[in-house]
């Protein structure tokens, strides 16, 4: 789960992290009065997406020599000038895709006076199993590139998590941004505090670029992206205010409804499975008989008639859906429930696409019984490389 920069923030500031003075703005007047709370006479105006990249990105309705995502301004008129080219318009940046995301939210802030710029990111690394905070003295640009091309200038700390941050750690990562005394030492502090405010989150993710040094001698959290671990999703009754639904997947959203999981891919074939393990052989297979896979929505272990007719629906939502595969192999879900459910499902939505079922495991007899009896044109199969060839075939003979 994603939240926003300003968000982050006020997360990071409630453990010590000093990040700059701003406002949260909806409105154009709201930008104003935010501009209007903070001392200037250099203003930031931030778009708030769940996406990096901001500044170097373009708005969609604005033309290509108009200004970005975070746009530094010297006056309060000119905070609602930018304020009113932001709010409601179309950003894309590179981390967007083409559509872009319309901005709703503007983050004011106070204006900087950067010195330099530095990249920081705590993350949970999977070959160490442990977690890392990564640091390079080439903050504000692309890391990514920076990763690419000179991989020399990025150093990565990995911390014992039953010791947590040390001293040794914040030296480490005080030498590797090449800072000394008084600002070495706010380094290691700043580490410390960050790895604190990150444990606590229960964050996937904590990213800081740039982490800035004033012209005064400070250092500042000047960006940041944080994402939670779902997983902990049960100790933070607090995420749930945090949450941007207008950032999420509708179709993703609904399934979370029904504790369905749905992922949208990039074909034209609805699966409908139990268990991760095999949607993922669901979608090899498919792949191997030369189509893609839409989606998959994993109905889980113990779904009834409702669940699966709501996964029934949300996967024929999809325009992009040409065929439906149903492969389900059933365990503690017995067939016969697969079989009713989808029966009552395609009698609610109407089914316009070939579909395949692929049936196995307990009360298979019963469920492929319900099926054959009932009036719905469905294509059984046998197994799963039979089910990926009739469901390819179908849509390849319907398009
Ligand atoms: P991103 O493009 O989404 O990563 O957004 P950032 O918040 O990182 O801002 C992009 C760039 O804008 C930064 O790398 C800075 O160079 C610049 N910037 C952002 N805030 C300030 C500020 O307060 N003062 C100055 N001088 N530049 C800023
Ligand atoms: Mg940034």
């Amino acid at each position: 789960m994603n939240i926003h920069e300003y968000q982050a923030k006020e997360l990071l500031a409630k453990h010590g992290i000093g990040v700059p003075d701003g406002h949260l703005a909806t409105s154009v007047a709201e930008a104003v009065a935010a501009a209007e709370k903070l001392p200037g006479p250099l203003y930031v105006v931030k778009a708030q997406i769940h996406a990096g990249g901001r500044g170097k990105g373009k708005f969609k309705e604005l033309g290509p020599d108009a200004k970005g995502g975070v746009r530094l301004a010297h006056s309060v008129d000119e905070v609602r000038e930018d304020a009113g080219e932001m709010l409601g318009h179309t950003l894309v940046t590179k981390q967007t895709g083409d559509e872009g995301k319309e901005v709703q939210r503007l983050y004011v802030t106070d204006g900087v006076d950067i010195a330099q710029e530095y990249y920081l990111a705590l993350l949970v690394d999977r070959a160490s199993g442990r977690p890392a905070m990564v640091v390079s003295t080439e903050g504000g640009m692309d890391i990514e590139a920076v990763a690419e091309e000179t991989p020399e200038k990025i150093v990565t700390i990995t911390i014992d998590p039953l010791a947590g941050f040390t001293e040794a750690d914040g030296r480490r990562a005080a030498e590797a941004l090449r800072l000394e005394g008084d600002l070495a030492e706010a380094c290691g502090k700043l580490c410390a505090d960050l790895y604190e405010a990150f444990v606590a989150n229960d964050c996937a993710m904590l990213e800081i670029n740039p982490l800035v040094e004033t012209g005064d001698g400070e250092l500042l959290v000047l960006d940041t992206k944080m994402s939670f671990d779902s997983n902990a999703e049960f100790r933070h009754p607090e995420w749930e205010a945090l949450r941007d639904t207008s950032e999420e997947d509708p179709m993703e959203l609904e399934a979370s409804k029904y504790d369905l999981a749905y992922i949208k891919l990039d074909g034209n074939i609805g699966c409908m499975v139990n268990g991760a393990g095999l949607a993922m052989a669901t979608m090899d297979i498919i792949k191997l008989n030369g189509a893609f896979p839409a989606n998959f929505c994993d109905v889980g272990g113990g779904a009834d008639k409702e669940k699966v007719a709501a996964a029934f629906r949300i996967i024929l939502s999809d325009p992009a859906v040409e065929g439906m595969l149903v492969n389900i192999f059933g365990g503690i879900m017995r067939c016969d429930t697969i079989a009713e459910g989808i029966i009552s499902a395609a009698k609610e939505v109407g089914i316009s696409v070939p579909l395949v079922v692929r049936l196995e495991g307990t009360n298979v007899e019963k469920g492929k019984a319900i099926l054959a009896e009932s009036d719905l044109k469905v294509v059984p199969a046998d197994d799963l490389g039979d089910a990926a060839r009739k469901i390819v075939a179908e849509v390849n003979k319907a398009g």
